[in-house]
Parts: structure tokens; sequence; C-alpha cells
């Protein structure tokens, strides 16, 4: 529900005119003043007008969206944030999303559900260094599985070249854009279209440009793999898109990341050596930007993809090492799944020289330099 209050009107405050009151009494003007001190730190050319959408409000609560809209330019986007408010002595305490007090405030804020309390308090906590070398994700690209799609932009910044290199574009298929995993959905946009955030969980949360189409969303539920929209041009927001795809980007910690060395539908995101260049890797096999990418769904936690370094297959072992007799074989870009590891004989692969070796689930040992798990330590413990 989005509750439009009387001075919606003077919500939307171009940065060119004065900025609100610094003495608010009004949670819009609260936010606002909040807005506009964020927007010195955002390049003018990315900067338009500071959007306060109050989704709920509860008392002394209020819950929503606060948006700086980009101008209606090639490589501009908007930037977003869920906010919290609470009003004590009768003014409003404003917290977005990725500062400290966000996090204590979604803890038992009574304007938020009791999954939310919980899922906002984890992914709003301030950043730490990126990925925390661990690249798992849990994701599907977002999009129908078995399908495949254009890359028609490959790493590249929420804002075009901007970094961190959050973003991908993609279009084809059906057309339909699917949640990567599941969350809690969120419309960022005043007028609910174009721009769609999921906060999943372990700090993760992706965000969807430019649909058409979309649901509507206000901490609504979702699964892996449900529909959000459809590809499409929306500028709701501001920007601009020249052809129906979806701007898709991840965040973690409330914070836009690189998605490069990170796993969605088995493939693992490559920069290249500019903006909207770049390539995947599904075990040996590399697109590049301009093919399409076969959707093999969310690699789970404890799986691997076995990548030989240049195709063919990588030996399976009776034990830890090549001491140990060879007793089969798994092709490049098999999805394998582990039991533990140990340390056995050190080999060098793609991803690096590692002494780990994983047993798979059918008791079999594989050298871990041959496979991307997204970490480089024991994935399911030690055996
Ligand atoms: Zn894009």
């Amino acid at each position: 529900m989005r509750i439009v209050l009387p001075a919606l009107a003077a919500l939307a405050l171009t940065f060119a005119s004065t900025p609100a009151s610094a003495a608010p009494s009004d949670v819009n003007d609260a936010v606002a003043a909040m807005l506009h001190e964020r927007a010195a730190g955002i390049a003018a050319a990315q900067r338009d007008q500071a959007q306060v959408n109050v989704r709920r409000q509860t008392g002394r609560w209020a819950f929503g969206t606060a948006v700086i809209t980009a101008p209606a330019s090639e490589g501009a986007v908007p930037t977003g944030w869920l906010f919290l408010a609470q009003k004590s002595a009768g003014t409003w305490k404003v917290a977005f999303e990725g500062d400290t007090a966000f996090a204590a405030m979604a803890s038992g804020s009574p304007v938020l559900s009791a999954p939310e309390q919980g899922l906002l308090a984890e992914s709003g906590r301030p950043a730490p260094s990126q990925a925390n070398g661990d690249y798992r994700t849990g994701m599907r690209l977002p999009f129908a599985v078995g399908q495949s799609w254009w890359m028609g932009g490959g790493p590249h910044g929420w804002a075009g070249s901007n970094t961190p290199w959050s973003s991908i574009d993609l279009s084809g298929g059906d057309g339909r854009v699917l949640a990567a995993r599941a969350g809690l959905a969120y419309t960022m946009c005043g007028n609910g279209r174009g721009w769609i955030r999921v906060i999943h969980d372990r700090g993760y949360s992706t965000d969807y440009y430019h649909l058409f189409n979309n649901i509507a969303a206000n901490g609504l539920s979702v699964g892996e793999g449900t529909f959000l929209g459809n590809i499409g041009t929306d500028v709701s927001c501001g920007g601009s898109a020249s052809g129906a795809h979806v701007h898709f980007a991840l965040r973690q910690n409330s914070a836009y990341v690189g998605i490069a060395n990170h796993n969605l539908g088995k493939w693992v995101l490559q920069n290249g050596g500019a903006a909207y260049q770049g390539s995947a890797l599904h075990g040996s096999a590399r697109v590049n930007v301009g093919g399409s990418l076969y959707n093999y769904g969310a690699l789970g936690f404890t799986q691997g993809i076995i990548d030989a370094n240049g195709g063919g297959t990588v030996n399976k072992r009776s034990g830890p090492g090549t001491g140990y007799g060879v007793v089969g074989s798994v092709a490049d870009g098999v999805t394998v799944t582990v039991s533990c590891s140990a340390n056995g004989t050190t080999h060098t692969g793609r991803w690096g020289t590692t002494s780990l070796w994983n047993r798979l689930s059918d008791g079999t040992w594989v050298s871990d330099a041959f496979m991307w798990t997204g970490v480089n330590s024991a994935l399911n413990g030690f055996c």
C-alpha cells in the first residue's frame, strides 16, 4: 500500500532548489533532508529529484523508499534506499539501508513484519569488504531455468561506467524477469513501476530496472523464480533504455558490489577491459558479451562446477591425491555435490593453486583446483 500524503506534491524536490527545512516535524521533510545530504556524494549527472515514497506509517514509525531520480539521459540511473523513520520528541530520526542505525531500527520496528525485521536487519548493516572471500550467491540468472538470454551488457556500474561493476544487461527468451533467489520484494519508484529490489538472505539483495508490467511489491515474499515483471524500457525513476532489457545488479550489505566472480545460474561473471564488456564462465565454456547465457539454475552452497581449465574431463580418485587410484572421471561443466574436503597433493587450475581435495557425494575425490565453488576453503567442512 502506498500512503499518499497531502504534502506529496512537495516531495519531488529538484536539487537546484533550496533543500527542505532541517527541522523536520514531517516525515517527508525529514527523509528529503537526508536525501539532499546523500546527493552530495552522487555525481550531478545522476541527480534529478529527491523522491520520498512513504509506503507504510503507523504512529511514530514510517517505512518506504527514498530515491534520487536520474535525469532522462543515457547512462543515468536512480539511486535508492529503503528507509525507516521513527518519531521521538517531535522530530523524525531517519535511517537508510546501510546506515548503522538502520539495522538497529529494523529489529523490532512495528512498521515491519516479523520476517522483514530479521531480513532488513541483516541486509541493512554497513558493508564489510566485498564478499569476504565467499562468492556464493545461491542465485539463478533472473529468468526461467532452461532458457538462454542475450547478455547485451557485461559487468558495468549501476549507473553505467561507474564502479563497482555490479550490473549486467539481459534480454531475450520469453522476456519474463524472475527473482534470482527468494526474498522480500519492494518497488522503489513513486509510481511503483520499473524498479524492483529484492532483499535476500546472507546480506545480499538484487535490483531489477527497466521492467514493464511489474508486480506491486511492498515487502512481498517472493520465491526463487517468482515473476517480477517483463523486460522493458521503463524509466520511471529516470535514466534511459534504448531497447527492452533488465538492468540487473548485485548488492551486498546495502551497497552495490562487483558482480564479477559471483555465480548466477552456474555462470561465473568476469569483468572485461571496460564497462559493458566481459564474459561469463561455465566450467571452461566462456560466453562473451553479446552471447547467450543458458540458465542452469542456482548452484547450491555445497556444490561446485567442474572446471578442467580447458575442457575435457577431470579424474576422480579414491582418495585426496594423485597417489590414489583413478576411479572415474567427470566432465567439464558438470555440477557436483561436495560432502567434505581434505588436504592432498597440490594442483593449479584456473582459479589458483591449492592442496585441497573435495570428496563428492559418490565417495570419489576431485582436486579443488579443478572446481569452481565460490570459496577457497573447505566448502562443506573437513572429512
Ligand atoms: Zn545496464
